[in-house]
């Protein structure tokens, strides 16, 4: 079988409908997808990571069977969360946000995770969300309230809650009343603040968009009104997805997304974690207990839509996994070139395209262990290596690397150099404020020699690794 034949077969469990469903791209061979990023106010935790690990495991595979995607993940960088934290830190907003993407960047490069296409940060993107809110207003979804903010009128909207499954009527009681609104479960689309840090101008005075607004408007802007994938962590589901279903199609009169696609929870016991000293769930923290892919396998050990826990345990498991496939690879050369075409490719295949069935995939890859072991065994290298090379391969759309395996890879090089282009980047930052362009210049160019490309807007500077 042709990896072009098993780009048909995919099937995605889609909360919407709370099933499985064939795949059907809106724009053959070409998938659209966003995901909600981070809101950069804190270092990333280990929730984040099974999120983001995830959707860039299923980007990996639909390259790898041949579809084109389009990968959007914005970073949301103004938010009370936000506000509070740069008060608490006694700094301003953009310094703290600048500093904790450039953590999230590291965390993530560090966990092997690709960088999606676009990263869209709300504040780069003010005028989009008003632009949508005005929509909203003028086909009356939503109105300005009394103290001044503009809210979506659930009411207007018949489909509200056919996502979550909420019960609206239950949802009221919950809600503490508020005279602003119509309805008690109505919500903030821009929020009206007259004065502070981080407020922008509106045709309904200074103020800040409310959460869910951005992800609607920042998915139209670069993915169009009506794309095919659309994920995040389940937490997300109600409210901020429900409000952004309710939000775009009340707007665009259009189909929004085809597929939600929601991963579990990490739910961690303090009892069975042996360091208890409040950093464990902080992905810094566990990148440098653990191995980058040993890291990744846990996270990938539960299937993505299950409860994964988090504790010593499971941990070890994948640690004493990862020791059997080394064992395996261990004197075998992993560089010749692989069969064309095999079962254990093509099962992989499978697995991956029922509903990304990544704990299959694994039980899969582990009897192709076996298989190497045997012709080991037998002294038959001449296979032995081809289906080594075929396991590297496989584990590599995981993006498991057996960095072990690789003596060129060095991390404490790895961690110098990021040092020094985080120091680069935020001395550049303080140049470009205080107008010395030159010095500026200077940095830019030491950056790009360092492999880092720095794109400037307005008011920031955005880099990525070449
Ligand atoms: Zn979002």
């Amino acid at each position: 079988m042709k990896i072009v034949i098993l780009l048909f077969m995919l099937k995605i469990y889609n909360t919407l409908s709370k099933k499985k469903e064939k795949f059907k791209a809106i724009c053959n061979g070409n998938i659209n997808l966003y995901v909600c990023g981070s809101t950069v106010y804190d270092l990333c935790h280990v929730g984040h990571a099974r999120t983001f690990v995830f959707f860039d495991i299923m980007v990996r595979y639909l390259r790898f069977i041949g579809y084109n995607v389009k990968y959007v993940r914005n970073i949301t960088d103004i938010d009370n969360k936000i506000l509070n934290k740069a008060k608490e830190n006694e700094e301003s907003v953009f310094s703290l946000t600048n500093r904790m993407i450039l953590e999230m960047s590291y965390d993530f490069c560090n966990l092997n995770i690709l960088s999606p296409d676009l990263e869209p940060r709300v504040t780069d993107n003010i005028k989009c969300i008003i632009d949508l809110i005005i929509i909203l207003l003028k086909k009356k979804y939503a109105y300005l309230a009394k103290n001044g903010d503009v809210l979506f009128s659930i009411d207007s909207y018949s489909r509200y809650g056919y996502l979550s499954g909420q019960n609206l009527k239950l949802l009221k009681n919950r809600i503490r009343y508020n005279y602003s609104k119509n309805n008690f479960s109505d919500f903030v689309l821009w929020k009206r603040v007259d004065y502070g840090e981080c407020i922008w101008n509106s045709p309904w005075g200074f103020g800040r968009p409310g959460w869910h607004i951005e992800c609607s408007a920042i998915s139209q802007k670069y993915l169009g009104v009506h794309y095919d994938i659309h994920g995040g962590g389940s937490d997300l589901i109600f409210p901020h997805h429900e409000n952004e279903i309710a939000q775009s199609i009340c707007a665009y009169n259009n189909g929004y997304v085809n597929y939600w696609m929601h991963t579990g929870l990490v739910i961690f016991d303090k009892k069975k974690i042996s360091k208890s000293n409040g950093n464990f769930f902080n992905l810094k923290y566990i990148l440098s207990k653990y191995s980058v892919d040993c890291l990744r396998y846990f996270l990938i050990s539960s299937h993505y839509r299950n409860i994964l826990y988090y504790n010593d345990d499971n941990i070890y498991n994948a640690k004493n996994s990862l020791k059997k496939i080394y064992n395996a690879l261990y004197g075998t050369n992993y560089l010749v070139s692989t069969f064309s075409e095999d079962d254990f490719k093509i099962r992989f295949c499978q697995a991956m395209n029922d509903d990304f069935n990544i704990p299959k995939v694994i039980s899969i890859l582990f009897e192709l262990v076996d298989e190497i072991n045997i012709f080991k065994k037998k002294n038959n290298f001449l296979i032995a290596n081809k289906l080594s090379s075929r396991l590297i391969e496989l584990f590599s759309i995981l993006g498991i690397r057996f960095l072990k395996l690789n003596k060129k890879i060095n991390f404490k090089n790895n961690d110098k150099k990021y040092n020094l282009i985080k120091k680069l980047i935020l001395k550049r930052d303080n140049a470009r404020r205080s107008c010395n362009w030159s010095i500026a210049d200077k940095i830019r160019n030491k950056l790009y020699s360092l492999g880092v490309v720095v794109e400037d807007s307005l008011h920031r500077s955005i880099w990525k690794i070449k």
